[in-house]
């Protein structure tokens, strides 16, 4: 079960990083049905051991997919 506080703290996170660099993240998430570099669609952000993680949908085919930011 995930915590508000936890989902406030990985939306902090991302949000501290630079809109530019958000925005190249987004757009180069990695998908393995379409074998090809991506734009995430309807991600969240959540908490990871590594720094945050943003899952989502490939904006190509729909299938899920996610991109681990690393702090
Ligand atoms: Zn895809």
């Amino acid at each position: 079960m995930m915590g508000g506080n936890e989902m406030d703290n990985a939306n902090k996170e991302w949000l501290k990083i630079p809109n530019e660099i958000r925005n190249q993240l987004i757009r180069n998430v990695w998908c393995a049905t379409c074998s090809d570099v991506v734009k995430i669609t309807n991600y969240v952000i959540q908490s990871h051991k590594l720094g945050i993680i943003l899952d989502g949908k490939c904006g190509t085919c729909g299938q899920e997919v996610s991109r681990i930011i690393e702090k």
